[in-house]
């Protein structure tokens, strides 16, 4: 990226032309009509609270400096605010008399040319940068990243709708960022987050590109046409529909433009897929299961994965093979075939225990992150395990 800086551009020189729209709370342009101040993808302008628009312009009137500004180069003598249209805003605003500044007696101070004509002179400290190399737009998106440090960081979306900016954004964002729209409610029940920091978006555009935001934002940038992405999305939201007869809390957020990818080609019964899911959320509040969030992954792919569920109970097949396994080497030793009979001194010692007799516990413990695998399975006698405890 170029960066050319600049100590010479004043007050007054970007407030020539400056036009605010107070409708929409944004300064639009400045600078004798080179400037646009708040581009489409910027954050709304957010120091019109009478509070931060004025520390600005009192920054400004105490001679304190207002920081630096950034400015992109978007054509020739063309430019965009990268950083500082809030603090353009503000003084903006107050130079053309939609602004006033309260003194310290209380009482509020206009604009007045013959008293602060002074201000118009003020330097400010402007970086002009310009994007270089084969993706401009990554450089510029890395330039976001650096100085929004200071301020309320971009998210990841936010970035890449700065970045990407044009005319699909500004329609996906019509759909998927309006908190009006009949539909978010719904969607909200499956996708977290804030649809006005653009979750929604982000995850419409994940699901659609199969993870691809970026490459599927480059390619379509300049498309107003968002079909396939609010079709894709509602094919989604459909599925979910039809296979879920009723939504659980724990649905919100999971993968489901994975899943969806993964299962919708296999028919459901929805009363049985349900039904199991409500058998499982019963075990995981006793506890049997810790991943909960994985029931609806699991019942999707016909519970042929127990991993996913981390269940805390050992099947009879696993528990069977310990017991065998364990019983085997006990007699090839004369100790019991409960390790823990085995290293006292007591009768049991040497007794070799039937099946129905023993338990099947976690060597490291379930508590302690000991998973259901064969491999953390032993047997132990009923005594040993029930002193064992909840491990
Ligand atoms: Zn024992």
């Amino acid at each position: 990226m170029k960066t050319e800086l600049r100590t010479d551009i004043t007050v007054g020189d970007i407030c020539k032309g400056f036009s605010y729209n107070s409708l929409e709370g944004r300064g639009l342009y400045g600078w004798s009509g080179r400037l646009v101040i708040q581009p489409e993808y910027q954050r709304n302008y957010i120091y019109a609270n009478g509070r931060d628009d004025v520390a600005v312009v009192e920054s400004l009137l105490k001679k304190y400096p207002i920081g630096l500004i950034y400015f992109l180069k978007v054509g020739e003598d063309k430019y965009e605010v990268l950083d500082g249209q809030q603090r353009i805003t503000s003084f903006g605003r107050f130079v053309t008399g939609q602004l006033d500044v309260i003194d310290a007696n209380g009482d509020p101070h206009k604009f007045d040319p013959s008293h602060h004509g002074w201000l118009l002179n003020t330097p400010l400290t402007i970086y002009i940068c310009e994007g270089e190399g084969d993706d401009p737009e990554a450089e510029i998106k890395d330039w976001f990243r650096t100085i929004n440090i200071a301020g309320k960081p971009l998210n990841e979306q936010e970035l890449l709708n700065a970045t990407y900016s044009g005319p699909f954004v500004t329609a996906a964002k019509a759909v998927f960022s309006n908190s009006s729209n009949a539909n978010m409610q719904k969607w909200k029940r499956f996708v977290a987050g804030d649809e006005k920091r653009q979750m929604i978006l982000a995850e419409a555009l994940d699901w659609v590109s199969k993870g691809n935001v970026r490459q599927y934002l480059k390619d379509h940038r300049y498309n107003p046409d968002i079909t396939e992405l609010t079709r894709y999305f509602e094919s989604v939201i459909a599925w979910l529909g039809g296979v879920f007869k009723d939504t659980r809390s724990e649905m919100c957020g999971l993968e489901w433009g994975r899943l969806y990818e993964q299962f919708h080609g296999n028919p459901y019964d929805p009363d049985k897929v349900w039904g199991r899911i409500e058998v499982l959320f019963a075990d995981a509040e006793d506890k049997k299961i810790t991943n909960a969030r994985n029931i609806f992954e699991y019942v999707l792919g016909g519970e042929t994965d127990p991993r996913l569920l981390k269940i805390r109970i050992f099947s009879p097949e696993i528990a069977k093979r310990a017991y065998r396994r364990q019983k085997e080497k006990a007699k090839s030793k004369g100790v019991s075939n409960c390790p823990l009979c085995a290293i006292g001194h007591a009768a049991n010692a040497k007794r070799i225990y039937d099946f129905k007799e023993m338990e099947a516990d976690h060597v490291t413990a379930w508590s302690k992150g000991g998973d259901t695998s064969e491999a953390n399975c032993q047997m132990l006698c009923k005594t040993h395990n029930r002193a064992k405890g909840n491990a």
